[in-house]
């Protein structure tokens, strides 16, 4: 999937407040999207700690070249 660049900028999200995922406080634009360092550390140790939500996409295994015996 070739996705062409069409020269658009990437136009950060509008100034909407969110909300700290670990406490539930407003988050702040300098640790977005958490509210303290603190949050972010924690959220990061979670991720660390917990189970990769990561994809099963293994690539395809390569047959070895050459068929003869
Ligand atoms: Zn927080």
């Amino acid at each position: 999937m070739a996705n062409t660049s069409t020269g658009n900028p990437v136009t950060p999200l509008p100034a909407r407040r969110r909300r700290c995922p670990i406490c539930g406080k407003p988050a702040m634009p300098r640790h977005q999207p958490f509210c303290s360092a603190r949050c972010a550390d924690i959220d990061l140790g979670r991720w660390l700690n917990g189970n990769y939500s990561i994809p099963a996409d293994e690539p395809p295994e390569e047959e070895p070249e050459g068929g003869e015996r």
